[in-house]
């Protein structure tokens, strides 16, 4: 069994999570990066502090030097990683549910670190090969800020005298999380007049579930429709995502806010995009636009991390609105989403949805299908069904025509089989799903 998922550590405290195994995190990062400090951060669930203390004892125990940063939303951890090169843990379960909590290991050059890093430091867990220091050489515990210099960073990437002369007024949602501590004084520094909901930490989540969803922000949208925003935004658990309304307080799609991102960025300098086959072709109008490539990859933002610095892409993303830029940080940011979102209203004089309705209208659906108990055979019929189409299989199965797509694949988080449809037409995509849920139930 992988201790590690797809996105770190997840269990229940005293369930599936046992706080020693904090202890041996600790150790075993301390163990294997060659660092003298190891940065620890942590997300306001109600066992994190506990767990955050048994990373930081095993830390010292092996003699390396924990640096407590408190409680900030995950990339605020990885830009400190980053600018100070040390490795870190982050105690968070990001969006998951409050009972869970887990580790996120973070490498010194603040990106998640690849599987084989991973399996290394699972091996010193399940073999307990960690380095235990003497008496006389136990490591010691500082706190830093990283509050201030994350929300530096941020604004480096963007026209802060240009945002502040245009007084947006905004209205953010930081889903009882972390983000309470960096996003109000990254919009006050933006010089933006900005009103807060679910601002007080709470590992309860008691305003909502900490997945952005448009059932989750109902409340966000019922204020946003009061009007007189610019526009609203809607974080996940750990920050490191942002949903985003425009000025009517209509939800803008992840796979549109990814685009107008894309585009501006583009504008300022060229450089190859990197996207999951789960983004729709509109991305591929921006780049051949701009005259630029889009490098496909399996779902999930490691994949779009990974080819970023093999392809030396300048931007990518996913079509849940997470915006990767490299230059910034190899992992999404929500908080620099905020930035840019502010940054391309600045260079425009239009509202965000004239801005949302210039982009030509790719449509995508995302459906839920029950786990197939077998998905190979069901690729096989959905191929030779539509064997007019181009078949790709970078991840499940995506089958292309024109400027439309099905894309079905097992869900690497939940126990269920997804199915994305996208197209120009909302007609091609109701008779594909028509078509599908036919054969799926003769599966
Ligand atoms: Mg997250």
């Amino acid at each position: 069994m992988s201790l590690f998922g797809t996105n770190g550590i997840r269990g229940v405290l005293n369930e599936s999570l046992d706080p020693e195994l904090g202890y041996k995190v600790g150790m075993a990062v301390a163990t294997y990066f060659d660092s003298s400090d190891v940065v620890v951060g942590y997300d306001n669930r109600t066992s994190s502090d506990l767990l955050k203390n048994m990373v930081i004892a095993g830390i010292m125990n092996s003699g390396k030097n924990a640096v407590d940063i408190g409680m900030l939303p995950t990339p605020a951890l990885q830009i400190y990683s980053k600018t100070n090169n040390i490795p870190g843990v982050m105690v968070t379960a990001s969006h998951n549910p409050s009972d869970f909590n887990g580790f996120k290991v973070i490498a010194r050059d603040g990106t998640n670190p690849g599987k084989q890093d991973e399996s290394k430091i699972e091996d010193i867990i399940v073999k307990e090969s960690f380095i235990k220091t003497s008496w006389d050489f136990v490591g010691k515990t500082r706190r830093e800020d990283a509050i201030k210099p994350y929300v530096d960073e941020i604004i480096k990437n963007v026209m802060p005298s240009k945002i502040r002369s245009r007084r947006f007024r905004i209205l953010v949602d930081c889903a009882n999380s972390t983000t309470f501590a960096t996003t109000p004084p990254l919009l006050n520094k933006l010089g933006t007049h900005y009103l807060s909901i679910n601002a007080n930490p709470d590992g309860f989540f008691p305003g909502r579930n900490p997945e952005p969803t448009e059932e989750n922000i109902k409340d966000l949208i019922s204020f946003a429709r009061l009007g007189g925003f610019d526009f609203s935004v809607a974080h996940d658990g750990d920050g490191d995502r942002s949903v985003f309304l425009d000025e009517k307080g209509n939800l803008i799609d992840g796979d549109k806010f990814v685009a107008l991102v894309a585009d501006y960025i583009l504008q300022k300098r060229k450089g190859n995009l990197v996207f999951p086959v789960a983004s729709s072709f509109l991305i591929d109008r921006i780049a051949e636009k701009h005259g630029v490539k889009v490098i496909r990859t399996p779902v999930g933002s490691p994949a779009v991390s990974d080819a970023l610095i093999k392809y030396n892409g300048i931007l990518g993303g996913e079509e849940n609105g997470k915006v990767i830029y490299p230059d910034h940080l190899n992992a999404g940011d929500g908080g620099l989403s905020v930035a840019l979102m502010l940054d391309i209203m600045a260079s425009n004089d239009t509202e965000v949805s004239e801005l949302v309705k210039q982009l030509p209208d790719y449509k995508l659906k995302r459906i839920k299908l029950p786990l197939m108990k077998n998905f190979e055979e069901l690729k096989d019929g959905l191929k030779q069904f539509y064997s007019k189409m181009d078949a790709d299989e970078i991840d499940g199965l995506r089958l292309v025509a024109k400027d439309s797509f099905i894309l079905i694949r097992k869900s690497g988080t939940e126990p269920v089989t997804r199915l994305y449809l996208s197209s120009l037409s909302n007609e091609w995509i109701e008779s594909r799903e028509r078509e599908i849920n036919k054969i799926v139930s003769q599966e």
